[in-house]
């Protein structure tokens, strides 16, 4: 923030030099490389697992005991993981917690996707998350996903990143035709229903479904699956695009997902180069945020408390529920989720005041909600100051900020289930603009102070 009387806003690349400029730009490459390549929670679980083990992390559930700078990790489910790096202090200390989400909106496959109409093979789709429905129309889409079959063998699906691949898509109605759609209420125009998805056109050689016949006849012989195995799979449809760069300068990049990878991955490489800190430092990567956080893979599962209670049980020789408890009044979190930057294309929705702008560095968000702080957690003000000043100390550029104007909308993180465990806990990520847009807009600079940011904290 501002060390004269008066707050200043300043865009963070201004009088940066070179060299700290370089680093935030061959820094954002390996971001981008990692958000073009892991798209779904599953594979950025993945992702983050293989990037762990190789920087020393151990499977939790292959370690018998834990002391000071040990570096452990737990998944849940395929879908999520957490990483500690065991402090020296007593572990009833607390813990530095960063927590992100790795679900970002997209289209999921029904159960039951796979029909012909108009001789056109389709996928239905059930959509995941808060989307603008009409921005998920004629864009490239890859599918990916899981589907389990009934030997119980698992099939991994990643198909339409590749040039040398398919995609798929959703066609929108020609303008030439549009006249009645034009009339309604955009949340009217495009129907969740509606949202079908193109994957095939050649009919076989049967006497009836024959498009529909075909596709499943390819999926036969690509992955051995029959109609049924859809009802055991996860598959879900991502924009096919790759993370690029925006701006004449680069200063910002395009990608799907940013929310909240942008946090998440910054959070694992914090992690990742956290050694030996004093108190004992995590990184949780949760799943199920967008919809709401529910299941046994989102954070209202209880799954970190279960872990937490494995963590304490290794790390001392005697463990008691006590241990546990206060190990969470005791730790302090840093929800890392991205914010809403101010857009003057839509300015009427943002108080300018209290925005966050892109470049101009982390936001700390005290309280999301809406209308009158409505299911708000509402940092408290000795803990914002904490986080302030660790933040200053590390010179980590910051601003502060509200979601948008009063009354206009709302939203939430998972800030406020950290909160019910009785951590401190306040937001703290990347601004973006278009959020939850297939192709999403953040600023380096704010991407690599998050990467600081979550690094400071984890050690304080
Ligand atoms: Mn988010
Ligand atoms: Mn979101």
């Amino acid at each position: 923030m501002s060390t004269g009387l008066l707050r200043e806003r300043k865009n963070g690349f201004d009088g940066i030099g070179e060299q700290s400029k370089a680093e935030i730009y061959s820094f954002c490459e390996e971001y981008k490389d990692a958000i073009t390549k892991a798209k779904t929670e599953r594979e950025f679980c993945d992702l983050s697992v293989e990037l762990l083990e190789k920087a020393g992390f151990k499977n939790l559930a292959e370690v018998s005991s834990l002391s000071a700078g040990d570096r452990v990790y737990a998944i849940n489910r395929g879908k999520g993981v957490t990483a500690f790096v065991i402090g020296s202090e007593e572990i009833e200390n607390g813990l530095n917690i960063v927590g992100a989400h790795i679900d970002s909106p997209r289209l999921d496959l029904k159960p039951n996707p796979l029909y012909e109409d108009g001789g056109m093979g389709y996928f239905k789709t059930h959509y995941y998350g808060g989307i603008r429905k009409y921005q998920w129309l004629n864009i490239p889409l890859s599918l990916h996903g899981v589907i389990i079959k009934k030997d119980g063998t698992k099939v991994e699906v990643n198909i339409g990143e590749d040039l040398s691949e398919p995609i798929f898509c959703i066609a929108d109605l020609l303008p030439h035709l549009a006249q009645n759609q034009s009339t309604k209420k955009l949340s009217e125009a495009f129907e969740g229903e509606k949202l079908n998805v193109i994957v095939g056109n050649i009919p076989a050689d049967v006497d009836k479904d024959k498009v529909k016949y075909a596709v499943m006849n390819s999926l036969n012989e690509k992955y051995g699956i029959c109609e049924d195995d859809f009802v055991t799979s996860e598959l879900e449809l991502v924009p096919a695009f790759p993370a690029r760069d925006v701006g004449f300068d680069k200063s910002m990049m395009l990608g799907y997902g940013h929310d909240d990878r942008a946090c998440g991955y910054t959070a694992l490489r914090a992690i990742i180069e956290t050694k030996n800190p004093k108190k004992t430092a995590v990184c949780m990567l949760v799943d199920k945020e967008e919809i709401g956080s529910q299941g046994n893979t989102g954070m209202q599962s209880r799954f970190f408390e279960n872990t937490l209670a494995r963590i304490c049980d290794k790390c001392s020789t005697q463990y008691s529920e006590l241990k546990l408890r206060n190990c969470l009044s005791n730790s302090a979190c840093l929800s890392a989720d991205v914010a809403a930057a101010y857009d003057s294309n839509f300015a009427e929705v943002y108080e300018k005041g209290n925005a966050s702008y892109i470049n101009e560095g982390i936001v700390l968000t005290k309280y999301t909600g809406a209308r009158g702080k409505s299911s708000a957690s509402d940092a408290n003000a000795e803990f914002v100051a904490k986080v302030g000043k660790i933040m200053d100390d590390a010179q980590v550029k910051w601003q502060c900020a509200e979601l948008g104007k009063v009354d206009i909308g709302g939203g939430g993180t998972i800030a406020c289930y950290l909160a019910n465990l009785d951590i401190e806990v306040i937001d703290v990520g990347v601004p973006l603009l278009a959020m939850h847009a297939p192709y999403e807009v953040a600023g380096k600079f704010d991407v690599y102070m998050a990467y600081k940011g979550y690094k400071a904290f984890m050690n304080s």
